[in-house]
């Protein structure tokens, strides 16, 4: 007696929002865009090929809003309002200056890391793939990446590396 075999179990790996019934279609939004090409997806079902690149999309592939200028700010600046109050310990005589200066120095390391790696994460986010891998975006990118680089090597590879030096020439 042949049964037909239960319904596959729902795969984690793949949940996703409450599935849209199949003759939805994406409306007029600034993030209804192809995550790869950035094609308007306006009027095509939600889960599809793009007509434009290819690839395959669904609402769970979709773009992300930009932050708010607000989030922005607090994302990247952050360490630079700690390391505004390390200053103000530095101004301190009774003994809170070298913490002051031990909070301002770690800032300075921890300010190109966390921007480098917010920034990143915005771009991911809320720019379809060709666009943040090709032209000025991808140049403003390439410097933001060197110049994150460079502070933290000038920060943090330059000291560890006189230390490494004094300890070797000591030794
Ligand atoms: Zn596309």
């Amino acid at each position: 007696m042949a049964e037909t075999p239960p319904p596959e179990p729902p795969d984690p790996s793949q949940a996703a929002p409450p599935e849209p019934s199949g003759d939805m279609v994406y409306g007029e939004s600034p993030l209804s865009r192809c995550p790869i090409c950035g094609y308007s997806l306006v009027g095509l079902p939600v889960r599809g090929t793009c007509p434009e690149c290819g690839s395959t999309y669904g609402p769970e592939k979709l773009l992300k809003p930009w932050p708010s200028a607000g989030t922005i700010c607090l994302q990247l600046g952050w360490p630079l309002l700690i390391a505004l109050f390390g200053v103000t310990l530095m101004a301190d005589q009774s003994g809170g200056a070298i913490m002051g200066m031990l909070i301002v120095y770690a800032m300075l390391v921890v300010i190109p890391v966390n921007s480098y790696f917010r920034v990143r994460r915005m771009l991911r986010d809320s720019l379809p793939h060709n666009i943040r891998t090709r032209g000025p975006i991808a140049i403003m990118r390439a410097i933001g990446t060197v110049l994150c680089v460079v502070m933290f090597l000038i920060f943090f590879g330059l000291p560890v590396a006189c230390l490494g030096f004094c300890l070797i020439a000591n030794a």
